[in-house]
């Protein structure tokens, strides 16, 4: 995959997918993260005399679609991020509400050397979702080169992330600063670890995870599993778990993990107590109990402080960590307090010299709330990518820069 930097850019267009998929309120960029992550690679493409016409999506508009069918709406438009990228560059930037056709034609036309041009969200294309070639060939048209820095996306083979690349060559296509970062962070872990590595899983659900886990079992010498999976475990163990969370059609495979693990010598660490509710809202009655076990009608939501010590003098154990997935219901303040002392003890074990990862927006989340982020020693933009990058796919958005 070539860097950025390996392509001769001066006075050409510059086709970038960036993953500006950022939250809005009130029709304003509520976060912009996402957006600052990706000003390296705009600023780089500028300087090189280059022009750039941007590509992303936002937001999910096919889920619920127009009563016509149609895709377009004014709650997914690009508009407000392309008037917020304006006030961050020393550029002109340029919103086109359409992304194909003659309209975007004539603004790819108009673009001098030096200006921003933003098509409109590329998911008011039917194709985009589908890898569609014809769409593909028709946004690799305006361009010169194609410059891929949407790692948020990597992992959809879409035909902004994905086909569009096939119709450049080699020496006309590169991953961006920020692809190039998370790519090369996510390579350190499963190819460069120092020991102990430590995995810490959590979130809703095993099924999401199980690949990740697959691959942990293997290569880690510690993980951590909490959050809403944790219970899927404690019961394929014989364990009480009353309402707790549980996917019946994983307990056969939440034992072969474990059976697994202890064949390759990986440590499991399941919470040994859980703050448990009697009923899955913000306000419910709360206790301690065993993991294993939880009375009928009372369901775990955050894991316990006997497992907050333990799991914390694990991480502070391990040289090398990731981080995916929360402890427990961390929106609801009471079961918020396994997820932050995560955060916490990661911070910590950073700071005495350990390297960490954190993905998934949860978790990258938690710690930015607590104020930990410069402590952790790579937030990764892209959960979902990251996930699967570290289950040892290459990812289509990656594939498609190589071939
Ligand atoms: P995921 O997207 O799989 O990483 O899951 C994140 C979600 O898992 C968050 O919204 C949490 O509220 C939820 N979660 C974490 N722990 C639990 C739990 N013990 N019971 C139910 N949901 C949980």
């Amino acid at each position: 995959m070539k860097h950025l930097e390996q392509l001769s850019l001066a006075e050409s267009k510059v086709l970038v997918r960036v993953d500006f998929n950022v939250p809005l309120k009130e029709g304003k960029v509520a976060d912009d993260t996402r957006i600052q992550a990706a000003l390296p690679t705009l600023q780089y493409i500028l300087d090189q005399g280059a022009s750039i016409i941007l590509l992303s999506h936002l937001g999910r508009p096919q889920k619920d679609k127009n009563e016509d069918g149609s895709l377009k709406r004014d709650q997914f438009s690009l508009k407000a991020v392309a008037d917020y990228l304006g006030t961050l560059v020393d550029a002109s930037v340029h919103f086109c509400p359409e992304n194909t056709g003659a309209i975007a034609r004539e603004a790819v036309a108009q673009l001098e050397q030096g200006q921003i041009l933003i098509l409109e969200n590329t998911r008011f294309q039917e194709g985009e979702k589908k890898g569609d070639e014809a769409l593909a060939e028709e946004w690799a048209s305006y361009a010169d080169f194609y410059v891929n820095d949407a790692f948020g996306a990597a992992h959809r083979a879409h035909a902004s992330t994905c086909t569009v690349a096939n119709f450049f060559d080699g020496q006309h296509k590169a991953a961006g600063y920020l692809l190039h970062k998370e790519v090369s962070e996510g390579q350190k872990v499963l190819f460069d670890a120092q020991r102990p590595l430590l995995a810490i899983v959590g979130g809703a659900k095993v099924s999401d995870k199980i690949l990740l886990l697959e691959q942990m079992v293997e290569k880690a010498d510690m993980i951590i599993i909490g959050g809403g999976m944790a219970y899927t475990f404690i019961k394929a163990k014989g364990g009480a778990i009353g309402n707790s969370l549980v996917e019946e059609d994983k307990l056969d495979l939440a034992l072969k993990i474990l059976q697994k693990a202890i064949a390759e010598h990986t440590e499991i660490y399941l919470p040994v107590d859980s703050v448990v509710a009697d009923e899955f809202a913000a306000t419910a009655k709360t206790q301690n109990t065993a993991s294993d076990q939880i009375p009928d009608g009372w369901m775990g939501l955050d894991i316990g402080p006997k497992a907050v010590q333990d799991f914390s003098k694990a991480i502070s154990k391990a040289k090398t960590i990731i981080w995916n997935g929360p402890m427990g219901v961390f929106e609801f303040d009471a079961f918020n307090k396994g997820t932050f002392a995560m955060a916490k003890a990661i911070a910590e074990a950073t700071q005495n010299g350990a390297y960490s990862l954190v993905g998934g927006g949860d978790s990258a989340n938690a710690v930015n709330q607590s104020g930990l982020a410069a402590s952790i020693s790579h937030i990764s933009t892209g959960g979902g990518a990251m996930l699967e990058l570290l289950k040892g796919k290459t990812l289509p958005g990656i594939k498609a820069l190589e071939d």
